[in-house]
């Protein structure tokens, strides 16, 4: 399966995956004129679209890819996605024929409470869950949600590719050599994305073994990331570090 990263609106990525057969899909489509750009540029037909969660950025394109594509688009149940034909859950795995794929749904709610991500084919279609050395801002579930549905994410195989939502990932990482300056591979990934970026290139798809050496809220136990809550204030505790994490960066401009 090829993966490509689709630049859409202000900096979000629709993620596009296609065999060689002509065959894609994609994912949280914001809008659908780079879509049909993409798709037409590599002479592929949409078979499916498929959803994370219900904010306008990820869904608004759908109702015109489903219309003129006529293709089924898959969602999690939330009356705030109208523009879904079919539904899927935590526990299910979404079985497509084209391109020929298997996708495992894990609810991951935190960012918002119906929020899914999709995974398979050596991806992780995360939204607004994770993100390359960041992770979503809580708009509707608790620190104690989001953390136990990153450390859901965080047991998938190293070499899965981070497939996230936004270019978010030098700003995020910013923040993230504040919490741990001493940390190698974050700064050695911190190089890495700016010679991206330079080039205008995304700095996206990470992997999860990446996340992990390089994420301060995949980090709430180690020793740096928990040294670097308790003196901003966190109880001895995964769910009070990572809240306090997420609350700084929040407040964080840099
Ligand atoms: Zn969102
Ligand atoms: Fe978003």
């Amino acid at each position: 399966m090829h993966v490509v990263p689709v630049p859409a609106l202000a900096d979000n990525y629709i993620w596009l995956l296609h065999d060689d057969s002509g065959n894609a899909i994609v994912i949280d489509p914001g809008e659908a004129a780079p879509v049909e750009a993409a798709l037409s540029a590599r002479k592929l037909a949409l078979r499916a679209v498929l959803l994370t969660h219900h904010h306008p950025d990820h869904i608004g394109g759908a109702e015109r890819l489903r219309d003129n594509d006529g293709v089924p688009v898959y969602a999690p149940d939330d009356d705030r996605i109208a523009v879904a034909t079919h539904r899927v859950k935590d526990g299910e795995t979404l079985t497509l024929q084209q391109p020929s794929a298997h996708f495992d749904i894990i609810a991951v709610p935190g960012h918002t409470l119906s929020h899914i991500v999709y995974v398979g084919e050596g991806v992780l279609l995360c939204g607004d869950t994770l993100f390359s050395l960041g992770c979503g801002r809580l708009f509707e579930g608790t620190p104690t949600q989001l953390l136990s549905s990153l450390q859901g994410l965080a047991s998938l195989p190293g070499d899965t590719l981070v497939c996230c939502g936004h270019e978010y990932t030098a700003a995020n990482g910013r923040f993230a050599l504040t919490v741990e300056p001493d940390n190698a591979a974050l700064k050695q990934r911190l190089d890495e994305v700016a010679r991206l970026r330079a080039a205008n290139r995304p700095s996206v798809p990470s992997t999860l073994s990446s996340e992990l050496a390089c994420n301060p809220f995949l980090r709430v136990d180690s020793k740096d990331v928990a040294d670097w809550c308790s003196r901003h204030g966190a109880s001895n505790d995964p769910v009070a570090r990572f809240a306090t994490l997420r609350s700084a960066k929040d407040a964080f401009r840099a």
